[in-house]
């Protein structure tokens, strides 16, 4: 069957790992790259309590290596950054509270975006951002725009931080969901639009199982008529 490129933008959604596996393709989650890059720069000081130090972020872009390796117990591929295993640390609210300031630094985009067109070039693959459908892949077969209520996904990340033991209060979590709503709508640099080609799902009332349906159905539209 002929492979596709999957570009899955918006808001935060779930099940999307799954239906990569479904059809055999390869998923990744690129906002773990922003993150393991805010990790990198939390750990190498170019980040402060109160403070972003871009100029020396970006003169050490090219020290950073990121990676993702499949994990066969958990099934999806975990963040490696420089080689170390970073998918906990870089969950934490105190990286989320950090990477869309990091994101919008054009210098940080134009690096990750060159690695994820590099990762669909046999195509296969079901990517997941903010900008897939707009900058990594404008000519992607399809297009999902996610959306859903910033209290609906403030829920289920507060949910997922919980189940990890993660000490957070859900109203912080929403604070964080909305900042970077912002922040990431109003960036200069290829901020989060909808393409005019792509398909809103609201998945606001949708399970897992009915968003893997409502995707499916989309995925498999489009592979028939090619
Ligand atoms: O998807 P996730 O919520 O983990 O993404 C974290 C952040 O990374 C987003 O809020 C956004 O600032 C940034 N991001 C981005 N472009 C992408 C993916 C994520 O700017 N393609």
């Amino acid at each position: 069957m002929k492979k596709i490129i999957i570009a899955i933008d918006g808001f935060s959604s779930t099940g999307k790992s799954t239906l990569a596996k479904h059809l055999g393709y390869v998923y990744v989650d690129t906002g773990a790259m922003y993150r393991a890059v805010t990790l990198f720069a939390m750990q190498n000081n170019c980040i402060g309590i109160d403070f972003l130090d871009k100029e020396k972020l970006i003169k050490s872009l090219p020290s950073i290596k990121l990676s993702f390796k499949f994990n066969s117990e958990l099934g999806f591929a975990e963040m490696y950054l420089n080689d170390v295993n970073v998918e906990t640390e870089i969950r934490t609210l105190e990286v989320s509270g950090f990477v869309s300031r990091v994101a919008a630094i054009s210098e940080v985009r134009s690096k990750l975006v060159e690695q994820q067109q590099e990762m669909g070039k046999e195509k296969g693959i079901v990517m997941d951002g903010r900008d897939i459908g707009t900058v990594v892949f404008p000519n992607a077969e399809l297009k999902i725009f996610m959306t859903a209520g910033a209290d609906t996904r403030a829920q289920r990340r507060f949910d997922e931080l919980q189940a990890k033991g993660d000490l957070v209060s859900y109203d912080e979590v929403l604070k964080n969901v909305v900042e970077r709503d912002y922040i990431d709508t109003h960036r200069d640099d290829s901020p989060l639009v909808m393409a005019d080609d792509a398909i809103e799902v609201d998945n606001s009332y949708l399970d897992r199982k009915e968003q893997f349906d409502v995707v499916l159905e989309l995925v498999n539209e489009v592979i028939n008529s090619l």
